[in-house]
């Protein structure tokens, strides 16, 4: 029999102990420390590229979610365990890694980018871009004020303070009936309040969902929009719904969870001249490339139509061939002394220690 749930825990591989090195000039720079830029590393790393990957949250969006069931070779495992061993197959290789925030990207005389963080500054002949996305917020009266006080962004995270209560989710994709599945685990009801006709989750979830409904764990209040969250006491107690459900318009609840899609985060990107679509996407061909030479971009922040991890993971692979060829081109000039030497001496970080066991072998 197959067994349905992994229970493989990766330890973490040895921690952020080296120093990136501002002398030197990187074959590629990897922004977002996501299951995309790390799967990008895993190969940049294998193909030989002096890599430096920067991120500010190691595993990033997929470690949200308590259950990944759609990533090849793997049944059913959580995304924090999906993410640790991504990760960890990155770190097999002679990757160079910062936990940070890029704050800059520039493009020097000599085609090189330059890469800024609050104290340091990096140069490399590509950059490939993996920095995913934000929540959107829905923006009514409430929000802002009883954030992480009943209205919350990750149901993995706060799922469990609710249980026994009662709870909405917003939305209507599969993450958002998803993460209302996860919730039922906890919560004595959760309503999902979506303002469209119709929820459209994958079907298998759709099924999960219609025996939670049956349950009466789950109902679902359609063609319904969230006016006001209200608060008592400093966290939230009711929602305000600019249709009547069950005849009134306010409904008392203990916890909003949000899911109603995500705005890119390209604004880096756009600053050096990369083209972005009217949704805030970057947009990229087959080969991941943008309208920038050596610029490439991959995973939530690229204008693909379905994102999710694998789709994610093959433009950041995609990427990573591509920069290793466009290395090897030399496409770019490299740096005079006086260049290299602009950069300021900075204090110590991290990198990795470990080498391939793999690549040793070779
Ligand atoms: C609730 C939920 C459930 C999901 N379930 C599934 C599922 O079951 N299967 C599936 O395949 N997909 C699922 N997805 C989608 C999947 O999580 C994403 O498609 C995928 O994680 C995107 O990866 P990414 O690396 O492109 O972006 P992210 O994971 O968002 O990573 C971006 C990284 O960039 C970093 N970053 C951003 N800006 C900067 C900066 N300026 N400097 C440095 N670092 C920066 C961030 O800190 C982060 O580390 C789900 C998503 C959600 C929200």
């Amino acid at each position: 029999m197959t067994e349905k749930k992994s229970t493989l825990i990766e330890t973490p591989r040895e921690k952020y102990d080296f120093v990136p090195d501002e002398k030197i000039c990187y074959d590629v720079i990897i922004i977002g420390t996501g299951i995309v830029g790390w799967s990008a590393a895993m190969y940049t790393g294998r193909l030989g590229l002096k890599t430096l990957i920067i991120g500010e949250m190691p595993g990033g969006t997929i470690t949200q979610t308590h259950v990944v069931e759609n990533y090849p070779g793997f049944i059913s495992l959580s995304g924090p365990e999906l993410a640790q061993k991504v990760e960890n197959h990155a770190r097999d290789y002679d990757i160079d890694i910062l936990l940070g925030k890029v704050e800059k990207i520039e493009k020097n005389k000599s085609n090189l980018f330059v890469v800024l963080t609050k104290k340091q500054k990096f140069n490399s002949k590509t950059i490939i871009y993996a920095t995913g996305s934000k929540w959107k917020k829905l923006g009514v009266p409430g929000e802002k004020e009883l954030e992480n006080k009943g209205v919350s962004y990750c149901a993995l995270c706060d799922g469990p303070l609710y249980k026994g209560k009662e709870v909405a989710m917003v939305g209507g994709s599969d993450s958002a009936v998803k993460e209302s599945l996860l919730l039922s685990e906890y919560a004595n009801k959760v309503y999902i309040i979506y303002r469209g006709e119709k929820v459209h989750p994958e079907p298998i979830n759709l099924k999960r969902m219609e025996e939670k409904v049956e349950q009466g764990k789950i109902e679902v209040i359609n063609n319904t929009n969230i006016t006001e969250i209200k608060g008592s006491d400093g966290f939230v107690s009711s929602v305000v719904l600019d249709k009547p459900f069950e005849g009134k318009t306010e409904l008392s609840l203990y916890g909003v969870f949000v899911a109603i899609g995500h705005i890119p985060l390209s604004d880096l990107a756009k600053e050096i001249g990369v083209k972005i679509n009217a949704k805030g996407e970057i947009i990229i061909d087959r080969k991941a490339q943008t309208n920038v030479p050596g610029f490439y971009a991959s995973g939530d922040v690229a204008d693909t139509s379905f994102k999710q991890a694998i789709t994610g993971v093959g433009e950041g692979v995609a990427a990573a061939y591509n920069a290793y060829e466009y290395v090897n081109k030399g496409n770019y000039v490299m740096p005079t002394n006086s260049e290299m030497n602009e950069n300021k001496k900075i204090t110590p970080l991290i990198r990795t220690k470990t080498k391939s066991k793999t690549a040793k072998k070779k």
